[in-house]
Formats: structure tokens, C-alpha cells, sequence
């Protein structure tokens, strides 16, 4: 029980089963018929051993309307007793028409008497191993439903109406009557599943309520933008105009960031929307207030562009950038981080090494997370606790020239949700009186998030959109080939690169072994090479040094490259406005919201693009629905909703889930209407019942007690 997790007589109770067997009543014998699941009584004829091909045991049984076969391959010594002539067995089983009649194969058999009552509930059949047995298991979760904590704690007015109470939703889940809507239950849309299901939602949507109250209460520097201060001597440079989605947004963040609480905001923009230089902006007004600010891409090659832009733009204001990558070691290293320490660097770029642990800002006042959801659960916890950490850690270095006298660490509360004690009237703890500053954070991402998530997981964030693409873009024409038409597309490549233009050939991952991947990329490389001679033709993939991969990537982008072949390595944010066509290979290998990154590799400019996605047959249903989906639309919105719809929520929540407390009863792709109703009945008992609020979240997410494990 331990391995499956059930310690707690709480675990037990909330132990679901996968489905019920029907034992409430018996069939005549005469009755079934062939591939009939059934459950039947009757007196034992004969019981014997018949040693053919093989030794089995066949017993004879009869009910009064007919006669039955019960054979068994394997069995004890003991079962010819149990099952000796004259005994009444319940049997249950699948009817098969053997060759003697009817019969049985290893029925479900249990000796009984005539007055043995039929069980009232359906039987459950639950999650178990094979060391933990089915009736040890419904046992034991029978006597744990009686012990379990699980007193009704919502006053009625919150619960939608006709649901059952906690108690008795998981006494008919594990115990339906006999009469209970079997599809109902499978389905679960039962009541018992809906009341199990609001719980659930309604915690979860109570904890975001907390974390935003909690954030609330933190202090953050406040930064105005000043009227001829940097962020205007930028827009001044640009080489565009801002597009009016790009003006409102950055106004949106000015706003935020102007304000003593920390920013907690996403900015989602299609690929291609110019996000980017919105978080140039932002950095901007904070470094004019005397503050430092981190941008964090997720790879190497995303992260070193970014680094090329921000110098390209900020350096000539005056501003000292430094760069932080998992491949500058030794002096260089040390060099930038006593640069990022003493606040010499005013602006820090780098991939997630900007999070290591030796990495100590001097006043760190905003971090800009891009394309957010690449990152794993793992490394934006360790961003929180980074941005919390620095002002803390550094109480020796001297905080700007504002008010602040004394850096402490502000309390987590938010992410931790604090456990109130038992006679508060408020759902939250208290927060700590320190004067500690907690960094603003900008997240960005093209991948939208779809409403019910952003209810649910960002409820705590406050979203910003770019919806409008720069002027003059050309939407990217996607067409679908068989692998077979290779050829043609190389044909198409050759004519592109006569043109001037240049071009992308994306290699997948190869059943996730790096090796073959290499391989495979290594052999297309090679492939292309030959058939397009005259033309350069590079090849970049994750095991390349981090220099050989800037040097790649710098050939493609200055236009000396004409072809680049690559793994995914290249699948976010990389710009090259000359890119005219891209080719993925296997694209039915990719995720829906992948493929999507990567065709906004092309069409960053006002020329046409073409985006063709090769694929090798036979395709699975989610693969055509995924290549129709990519040929159909061009707009990230669309597709985010049709990936929801294709895959369930999952990926929308970070790189790899494992770990993600995603919701373990909810399904958000179908809850919609129990998380609507969770989402008000949460602020109304906020408002009205602060009690049983913090009694939920206590039962839920609270530390010892917690319904769900974390
Ligand atoms: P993404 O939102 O995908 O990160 P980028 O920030 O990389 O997009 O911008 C894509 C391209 O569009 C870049 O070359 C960028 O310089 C350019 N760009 C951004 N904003 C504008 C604008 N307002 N007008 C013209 N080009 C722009
Ligand atoms: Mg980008």
C-alpha cells in the first residue's frame, strides 16, 4: 500500500476504483449467453482432474436451469475441496461455448450457502499491484472511508446544487448501490464525481485567491519611467515604429512596474509579434531607476540573439550588458559575475545559468522570463527562490538610491501556501513587515494560454497580448508532402537559394536518443550538400561546443550560409528575416504548439514564406489532425485551441509535467462549468466565510493534513 501511496486513512478514501463489477445479482445458467460476463450459483455435480495435454481441473456445476463447465489450468490441491460435489459455489466469469457446452475458464469462485447475501453495492475495482490484492484493498478503504477526517466543512449556499457531501460523494464512488448510473460513474460525470471534482477546483482556486493576496502585500521598487529617459532614447534608435499592440503592452508593464508591488505578468505574442523588444523596453525604464535586470531564454542560441539585440540597442545608450551561459567557464565567468555582483552590469543575459547559485545580483529589480513555458518546473522554482533570494543574501551591498534601509527576505508566502492557524478568521497568514523588495517579473511566450488554464494555474498572473503582427509580414504559405516528394522540395530549396534567399531543414528528435538524432541530421547534412552543390550548407544540433554553434548560427544570420540544417535546437525565437522556406522532416514527430515555434522561424520578413512539412505515413489520428491543423492556420491562438483539444491540457503547464501538481480529479479540458462555479463560489466564500475557506485549502494543500500530496 505504501508503493501506491496509501498511507493515511485519507489516501485510502480518495483511492478511486477504475471500475465496478456487478455482484448485486445472480443469472440462470440457462440464461447466458456466449462472451457474457455473469454471476451464477450453483450445486457441484463433479470435480475432477483430467490429465490430457495437461493436468486441469473441471468441475461440474448446475443451478436448476442448466449445467455449466468450470475449468481451471491452474489450481491447488485445496480447490478440489472447496469445489468437492455437493458444495454451492458463486461463481463469476465470462461464458464461453466450449466443446463440452457451456463453460467457464478460471471463473471467480467462492463457496457459499444458501442464505450468503448477495453484496448491496456494485464492487469496486481498484488501482492495486500484484502483491495487494482486490479484497484486502476494498477492505481496507471500506474501514478508511469510516475513519477518514472528511467532516463537510462548506456551508450549502457555495456548493452547486444536487451535489452530494464529500462523505457521501466517495461513499457512492466506492460503494455505488446497486441501481447506480454505471456510465455515469465511468464518465464521471456522476454527482459524486462532480461534488469530488469542485472540491478539488474550489482548493485550487482558493490558493490562487491566497497567492494574489500574498503578493499583494510584497514590496517591489517602484520604477517611473522618466519623459527623456532611457526607454525613450531607445524607441528613438529603433529602426521601426512600435506597433499599437507593442505601445499598449508596454504600457501596460510601465504601469506595473511603476507600482511598490512586484509585476507577476505574461506576455504572449505569436511568433513573430516583437516581443522581444517590449522586454528591451521594460529593462530599460528599470535601469533608469538605478535598478539591474536579468532576461532568461531557455537555450543557448535563443539566449546568446537576445544578448546580440540588447547590445545592439542598449550599448550604445551607455549600458554595460553581461552575458551568463552554461558554456562560459573560468575567468570569463568569474569576470561577469563580479560585473553582475558589484551592479556594473546594469542588464543580464544568459540561459538558466543566470539562476545558478553563484550568481548574486547587486539590486536585481526585474527579471524577464522569454518563451517561459520551455523551462522546467524545476528550473522556475529555482527562479522564484532566486528572485527572492538576491536582496536577501547581499545585505552587504548597498541598495540604490532609494528609501530602502534593510534588505531581508521577503516571505514566500506565496508560494507556499501558509497554513493559517485554527482560530484566524483569514485564510492567510499574516505578512511579514520587512521592508525586503521583491524583483518584478515579466514572463513571455507564443504559446497562449487557453482560458479554463489561465482560470486555474495563472489565475495569479496578469496577462498581456500582443495581437497584432509588425507591418508587412507576409502570411507563411504551409504545405504537407509525403516523404516520397522529397525531391521536388529540394528542387524548391535550389530555387529559393537562386533567389538569395535562405532556408531551414529541421531534423526531429529521434525517439529522444541524442545519438541517432545526430545521425540522422549528420546523413541530411550530407544528403543536401551534395545535391545542392554551390551552396553553403551548415549543420547545427545540441552536442556542437557552444562557440561552434555561435559560429554557425552567425554565418546563417549574416547570409554567408544558405542552408541550415538542424535539430530542434533551433526551434525558438531565432530570427533571420532572409529565411524564406522551411522543411520539417517527420513533422508528424512534433507536437502541435513545436511545429508551430518552428514555422515562425520563416516569414520575419516582407518576403513569402513557405513552410513544408514532410511526413512518413502511416499518420495517427493526433498526427493528421496535427499536420491539418498546421496547413489550415497560421494564428497561434487557433492552435493552442486545437492542441488543447488534441492532447488535454498537460504541456500548456511546462516542459515536462512530471512533478506539476496538475489537478488529479478535475480534467480541465472538460470541467469547464465546475471550474466556473468553483471560481465564484471561491470569492464568495472568501467574502462571506474566511473560515471554511481556510479550513479548504487547510484540507487540500495544507502541509500535514493535505488532501493531495505535492
Ligand atoms: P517574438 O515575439 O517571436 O519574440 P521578435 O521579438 O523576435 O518576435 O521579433 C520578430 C522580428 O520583428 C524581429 O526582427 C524584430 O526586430 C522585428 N520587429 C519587432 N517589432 C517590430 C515592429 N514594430 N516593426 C517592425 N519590425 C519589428
Ligand atoms: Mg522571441
Amino acid at each position: 500500500m505504501r508503493k501506491l501511496g496509501l498511507e493515511r486513512d485519507i489516501d485510502l478514501a480518495l483511492h478511486l476504483p477504475l471500475r465496478y463489477v456487478d455482484e448485486t445479482r445472480l443469472q440462470t445458467i440457462a440464461s447466458l449467453h456466449e462472451g457474457q460476463a455473469a454471476q451464477v450459483q450453483g450445486t457441484v455435480l463433479e470435480c475432477r482432474i483430467e490429465a490430457r495435454s495437461r493436468r486441469q481441473l473441471l468441475v461440474r456445476v448446475d443451478d436448476g436451469s442448466g449445467e455449466l463447465l468450470l475449468r481451471f489450468l491452474h489450481f491447488y490441491p485445496a480447490s478440489q475441496k472447496t469445489m468437492a460435489p455437493g458444495r454451492l459455489l458463486r461463481v463469476r466469469g465470462e461464458l464461453r461455448g466450449g466443446f463440452f457446452g457451456r463453460e467457464m475458464v478460471h471463473p471467480e469462485v467462492r463457496a457459499v450457502t444458501p442464505d450468503t447475501p448477495l453484496p448491496a453495492a456494485l464492487t469496486a475495482v481498484y488501482p492495486a499491484s500484484a502483491q495487494l490484492p482486490q479484497a484486502y484493498l476494498r477492505k481496507a478503504v471500506a474501514s478508511a472511508l469510516v475513519r477518514a477526517p472528511l467532516a463537510e466543512l462548506l456551508p450549502p449556499d457555495v456548493v452547486p446544487p444536487g451535489l452530494p457531501s464529500l462523505r457521501d460523494a466517495l461513499m457512492q464512488l466506492h460503494q455505488p448501490p446497486a441501481h447506480a448510473a454505471a456510465d455515469a460513474l465511468q464518465d464521471r460525470s456522476h454527482p459524486a464525481w462532480q461534488r469530488l471534482k469542485f472540491e478539488e477546483l474550489l482548493a485550487q482556486q482558493l490558493a490562487q485567491a491566497q497567492a494574489r493576496a500574498a503578493r499583494a502585500r510584497l514590496r517591489a521598487p517602484a520604477m517611473h519611467a522618466r519623459r527623456d529617459g532611457l526607454a525613450t532614447r531607445l524607441r528613438a534608435i529603433l529602426p521601426f515604429d512600435l506597433t499599437g499592440a507593442q505601445q499598449r503592452v508596454v504600457a501596460e508593464i510601465g504601469a506595473d512596474i511603476a507600482l511598490p508591488q512586484p509585476m507577476h505578468r505574461l506576455l504572449q505574442g505569436d511568433v513573430g509579434s516583437g516581443k522581444t523588444v517590449v522586454a528591451a523596453l521594460a529593462a530599460a525604464v528599470a535601469i533608469d531607476a538605478g535598478w539591474q535586470c536579468a532576461l532568461m531564454a531557455p537555450t543557448e542560441i535563443l539566449a546568446e540573439q537576445h544578448f546580440r539585440k540588447m547590445v545592439g540597442w542598449l550599448q550604445p545608450l551607455g549600458i554595460v550588458i553581461a552575458w551568463l551561459s552554461g558554456s562560459r567557464k573560468g575567468r570569463g565567468r568569474r569576470e561577469q559575475l563580479a560585473q553582475v555582483a558589484s551592479g556594473a552590469a546594469m542588464l543580464v543575459v544568459g540561459t538558466h545559468a543566470v539562476i545558478q547559485r553563484d550568481v548574486v545580483f547587486a539590486r536585481l529589480g526585474l527579471a524577464v522570463v522569454d518563451e517561459q513555458h520551455r523551462f522546467g518546473v524545476a528550473q522556475r522554482l529555482a527562479l522564484r527562490d532566486k528572485l527572492a533570494a538576491p536582496l536577501a543574501d547581499n545585505d552587504k551591498l548597498v541598495a540604490p538610491a532609494t528609501d530602502i534601509e534593510k534588505l531581508v527576505a521577503p516571505s514566500r508566502g506565496g508560494d507556499k501556501l501558509v497554513a493559517p492557524s485554527a482560530d484566524s478568521n483569514k485564510p492567510v497568514a499574516p505578512a511579514s513587515d520587512s521592508t525586503a523588495l521583491e524583483p518584478h517579473l515579466l514572463m513571455m511566450s507564443a504559446t497562449p494560454i487557453p482560458r479554463t488554464l489561465a482560470m486555474s494555474y495563472f489565475a495569479d498572473l496578469a496577462v498581456s497580448t500582443l495581437d497584432e503582427l509588425p507591418p508587412g509580414r507576409t502570411p507563411i504559405v504551409t504545405k504537407v508532402f509525403a516523404d516520397g516528394r522529397r525531391d521536388a522540395v529540394v528542387a524548391r530549396i535550389r530555387h529559393e537559394v537562386q533567389q538569395g534567399r535562405q532556408v531551414y531543414w529541421v531534423c526531429p528528435l529521434v525517439e529522444e536518443s541524442e545519438h541517432l538524432d545526430l545521425q540522422n541530421a549528420t546523413a541530411t547534412h550530407a544528403e543536401l550538400s551534395q545535391a545542392l552543390p554551390g551552396a553553403a550548407v551548415g549543420l547545427i544540433h545540441g552536442r556542437l561546443a557552444a562557440a561552434d554553434k555561435a559560429a554557425v548560427m552567425q554565418q546563417f544570420t549574416q547570409g554567408a550560409m544558405q542552408l541550415l540544417v538542424a535539430t530542434t535546437v533551433i526551434e525558438v525565437g531565432v530570427d533571420v528575416p532572409n529565411a524564406s522556406l522551411m522543411v520539417i522532416e517527420h513533422a508528424e514527430r512534433f507536437g502541435l504548439a513545436q511545429l508551430h515555434q518552428l514555422r515562425g522561424r520563416v516569414g520575419r520578413g516582407d518576403i513569402a514564406s513557405v513552410c513544408v512539412l514532410l511526413y512518413s505515413g502511416p499518420l495517427s489520428a493526433t498526427g493528421k489532425a496535427r499536420l491539418k491543423a498546421m496547413a489550415e492556420t497560421n494564428d497561434g491562438f487557433e492552435i493552442a485551441r486545437r492542441d488543447l483539444q488534441i492532447r488535454g491540457p498537460g504541456e500548456f503547464m511546462g516542459a515536462r509535467q512530471s512533478g506539476d501538481s496538475l489537478l488529479r480529479f478535475a480534467d480541465l479540458a472538460e470541467d469547464d462549468v465546475l471550474l466556473q462555479q468553483a471560481h465564484a463560489a471561491a470569492s464568495r466564500l472568501l467574502q462571506q466565510h474566511p473560515r471554511a475557506a481556510a479550513a479548504q485549502i487547510e484540507r487540500w494543500l495544507g502541509a500535514k493534513a493535505a488532501f493531495l500530496k505535492a
